[in-house]
């Protein structure tokens, strides 16, 4: 079986015809990552030289994935949508919220109890709107991806940062918050800025104990975090044929450490290879038609320097194994410098724990070559001085690797085989340690390493290294051992020295993942088993389950629309002070578990934010009792007396990871306005496809005559249009007025989303009703904090916009 053929069949049937348009209207080669984004974009119409870095473009992309904690929002938001399927074919795995105990079996039955509400909601959503469900147990998100969908020349999106996995079989794979989920998962176009290109030449064989995994931390040492931003990193040069289609993927999965877009590698031999082994002959074959143009033209690759933004020149002989860290990805070093760089750094040099999974490193490649180093310590006699802790990427990884015996080469260590999920790499480790003060030193093959990120302890130094680096590690207990010179002691207190790592890239034997196995394949296997259900196409009768009285999921309501009026006299909730990212505005930690209960997260609004009158967070005035109070309790209380209110902030308002919750909790508790210095483009985004109000002072110093007693009224909205400013007027505790012009960058399609309540309210109305306008719709639920009294400033307003857009 494979998934989602008719799309994939459909999808190369025109494929080389949008190259070879794309070709002719830029009148120049292309690169590969070029070829699929103007493949891919939203209005064929629309194809031009698009501006790198700067301009945005609308993408169709070929489908989604989900995790189950970013799923949980994305789809309840999608149920208000008014369709009943997917417009393109999706996926939800449920991988993160399994906790790392005691090991697979017991902590799976666990996790499935513990969050059984969440995984009965997702899936019958799933079933309910032909999404493809993987239960707890089935594996991580991205090997799935990669092991079942991912096909090259493909686009995808998926809500989690590390979906450029799927960039080692040849797709722009993207990660994105929900809301841009919920725009592909509907038919709406995906706006992306058009990414720079940094080529990224490979030369040369990897050898000895180096592997793709230092490859991409070498490079984040070079590129540093930030090096990737609003970039694809394209992989090209003869070395490229030497690393393995699981190897690119860890190479791309980490490409997100540098903040790129996504990372890509062309299709050759080893994802045809790849994409047979893993039972998609019919797609290896489409591929194999495409060739020519699963790769750049070959005048990039004979002069790159023109074609590409950036070079990186890597000769792959010379790559060391390297161990990144502490508490950044990019902190590289070679671990042959280790020694003098640990202790000259204070790092703690016992390595009391090796992690060996995560969706980078989970392969069976990887697998065994990390087997081939634990054997060793039977082998030689040598004992282990860490703990090894092992996550296979997936159950066809981890149902092979126990038939191959992988994993009986790690038990026989002592090492801990837990559940095929994330558990530690995205904190679900309950860690068993003697001393929780203690500085301690763990490795790990994950991909993030900021402190606190696996155990929780801000006294652990994790450092990032390859599977079989790792295992090494684990097995000297120390952080400087250089296993390519360096000796350890065996029971005879003979110095002996660990083979290089050795393993196939696929099982001599072929995957599976059942005892029995269906001449259908494996993903019947694991259909089977329960692990996997397949998306339907008629879910009409399915009820999406939502316990009543959960604390965890809430449906969600609509958001009203707007109701004709002005926004009037508006209580201040908070003057933002200084920097206001998405973690200020809905924290993460301990609130992700409601990331499915808007009500229950909606309380940590702001929650970071300096309040600009008194410097502290947390702390704000409400108006109508006098009280300071957390912003969350003021808004509450605006919102439970018919009040609208208004949030005034400083630069680049929304910086951070594209969160829809920090959209979506102001608008539950009744903000209607964000009014800010400037706003990070992607939250803006989001605010408005909320139907809130993005506004920007027109002088920036106009923050300055915002006062902590004001009432605030946008007008204008009448009138609003693009490029047209509303007026803002500050009315102060002492009867003085100030009137400040709002710039703001709506469209006509935005402002029908603020007219209609939301993004998904108007696509819902025009879904239904293509003739009556969003905002006409007479059945809507009306806005309780819409102030509905005469306007009461309406005489003293000026006739007309200031630009001249009309009357007010
Ligand atoms: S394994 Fe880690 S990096 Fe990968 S999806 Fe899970 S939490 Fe994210």
């Amino acid at each position: 079986m494979i998934l989602d053929i008719e799309m994939i069949r459909s999808f190369y049937a025109s494929y080389s015809d949008r190259v070879a348009q794309a070709r002719a209207v830029l009148k120049r080669p292309l690169t590969y990552a070029e070829k699929v984004l103007m493949a891919h974009l939203f209005d064929p119409a629309q194809l031009r030289p698009y501006k790198r870095g700067e301009e945005y473009v609308d993408f169709r992309p070929d489908r989604v994935a989900m995790q189950d904690a970013t799923a949980q929002m994305a789809l309840l938001q999608f149920m208000n949508a008014g369709k009943s399927q997917v417009a393109v074919p999706a996926s939800v795995h449920c991988d993160h919220l399994i906790r790392a105990d005691v090991g697979a079996g017991r902590d799976l039955a666990a996790a499935r109890e513990t969050n059984r509400e969440v995984y009965d909601f997702l899936q019958s959503v799933s079933r309910k709107y032909g999404i493809g469900f993987w239960a707890p147990g089935a594996g991580i998100i991205h090997q799935v991806v990669l092991e079942n969908y991912a096909f090259p020349g493909g686009m995808m999106v998926g809500t989690d940062s590390h979906t450029p996995n799927a960039g080692g079989l040849g797709m722009v794979a993207v990660g994105v918050g929900g809301a841009d989920a919920v725009d592909v998962l509907t038919g709406m176009p995906w706006e992306l800025k058009m990414p720079r290109l940094i080529g990224v030449h490979l030369t040369g064989r990897l050898s000895g104990w180096a592997s793709s995994k230092d490859v991409i931390l070498e490079i984040l040492g070079r590129l540093t975090v930030k090096g990737g931003t609003n970039a694809i990193l394209e992989y090209f040069g003869e070395g490229t044929a030497t690393i393995s289609a699981t190897g690119k993927a860890t190479i791309c999965n980490m490409g997100a450490e540098l903040g790129a877009t996504c990372s890509l590698f062309a299709y050759d031999e080893r994802a045809d290879e790849y994409l047979r082994k893993t039972g998609r002959t019919e797609v290896a074959a489409l591929a194999a038609r495409n060739a020519d143009e699963l790769r750049a033209d070959g005048e990039v690759y004979a002069d790159p320097a023109t074609f590409y933004d950036q070079l990186v020149e890597i000769d792959l002989s010379q790559v060391e194994p390297h161990l990144n860290g502490p508490f950044t990805p990019d902190a590289a070093t070679p671990i042959s410098q280790m020694r003098a760089k640990g202790p000259a750094s204070d790092y703690p040099m016992t390595v009391e724990v090796g992690l060996v999974g995560s969706c980078t490193n989970s392969s069976y490649q990887d697998l065994a070559r990390a087997a081939s180093v634990a054997r060793q310590v039977v082998e030689k006699g040598i004992g282990m001085k860490g703990q090894l802790i092992i996550n296979p990427g997936s159950e066809q990884i981890r149902y092979t690797a126990e038939r191959d015996g992988l994993l009986d080469d790690f038990k026989r260590v002592g090492a801990i085989i837990m559940t095929n999920a994330c558990g530690p790499c995205i904190g679900q480790w309950k860690r068993h340690t003697d001393d929780n003060e203690r500085k301690n030193a763990i490795v790990t093959s994950f991909n993030r390493n900021f402190r606190r990120r696996a155990d929780g302890n801000p006294n652990t130094y994790a450092f990032i290294g390859s599977p079989e680096l790792t295992t090494a590690l684990a097995i000297a207990g120390r952080l400087d051992f250089n296993p390519a010179t360096d000796t350890l002691t065996d029971s005879q207190g003979r110095s002996v020295m660990l083979d290089e790592p050795e393993g196939f890239d696929f099982p001599p034997r072929g995957f599976a993942a059942s005892g029995h196995p269906s001449p259908e394949g494996i993903v019947a296997d694991l259909e089977r088993e329960g692990l996997f259900v397949p998306a339907s196409t008629d879910g009409r009768d399915v009820e999406v389950v939502i316990a009543e009285g959960s604390d965890r999921l809430q449906r969600l309501a609509p958001f009203a629309p707007w109701d004709g009026h002005d926004l009037l006299d508006m209580p201040l909730l908070i003057k933002v002070e200084g920097k206001c990212t998405t973690d200020h505005i809905s924290m993460a930690g301990p609130w992700l578990k409601f990331r499915g209960h808007l009500e229950n997260i909606s309380d940590n609004l702001l929650m970071g934010a300096v309040n600009a009158f008194n410097g502290e967070s947390g702390s704000v005035k409400d108006r109508l009792d006098g009280h300071y109070k957390a912003v969350a309790a003021a808004a509450k209380h605006y919102k439970q007396e018919g009040l609208s209110s208004i949030v005034v902030a400083e630069d680049n308002y929304g910086e951070g990871s594209s969160r829809e919750h920090a959209a979506m909790e102001p608008r539950f508790l009744g903000v209607r306005v964000i009014l800010a210095k400037s706003f990070a483009r992607i939250h803006e985004t989001n605010l408005k496809k909320q139907g809130m109000l993005a506004l920007t002072f027109a002088d920036k110093d106009d923050y300055n005559k915002v006062r902590e007693d004001d009432l605030l009224s946008v007008v204008g909205l009448t009138e609003f249009a693009p490029s047209c400013p509303l007026t803002v007027i500050l009315r102060h505790a002492d009867g003085t007025e100030d009137r400040l012009a709002a710039t703001h960058t709506y469209n006509a399609a935005q402002i029908e989303w603020f007219k209609a309540g939301s993004a998904l309210n108007s696509q819902k109305q025009t879904n239904k009703q293509p003739n009556q306008q969003p905002h006409q719709q007479p059945h809507q639920p009306t806005d309780p904090t819409s102030p509905r009294t005469p306007n009461p400033l309406k005489g003293a307003l000026p006739s007309t916009c200031s630009q001249g857009c009309g009357p007010l």
